[in-house]
């Protein structure tokens, strides 16, 4: 665990959030801001700071991830509509906050190419 890592401290439950999905290894819990109908952040345990830094091992993990996520979006009914699963990887796409993160966007149309 980060000590000043806003997503370590969800993790830990020492910072609040609407938890959606919480495994092993992996927690899925509401974006505070959410940008569609239905976005979902889905969080590792482990401290990664952003996808360049998950190591070939930890492909597992990844996968474990994109399954919650798809598991989401099946429970929330946005599956067979579709739905987006976004990385951020630094400040020139976004990223604010430096703890891995798979947002599940969707419930309407996404445009391409994204903003
Ligand atoms: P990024 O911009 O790094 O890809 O995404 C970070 C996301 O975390 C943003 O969508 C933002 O709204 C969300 N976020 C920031 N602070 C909090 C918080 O305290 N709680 C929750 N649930 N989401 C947050
Ligand atoms: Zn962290």
């Amino acid at each position: 665990m980060a000590e000043e890592c806003l997503f370590c401290k969800i993790w830990a439950k020492e910072a609040p959030a609407k938890e959606v999905h919480r495994g092993d290894d992996v927690l899925a819990f509401e974006d505070i801001r959410p940008v569609a109908p239905v976005h979902i952040l889905v969080i590792p345990k482990d401290h990664i700071p952003t996808i360049k830094d998950l190591k070939p091992e930890q492909a597992p993990l990844l996968l474990r991830m994109i399954d919650l996520a798809n598991q989401v979006a099946r429970d929330r009914g946005i599956s067979r509509d579709g739905y987006r699963l976004v990385i951020n990887q630094g400040p020139q796409a976004g990223q604010s906050v430096y703890h891995l993160h798979l947002h599940v966007l969707g419930g309407r149309a996404m445009h391409w190419p994204p903003g």
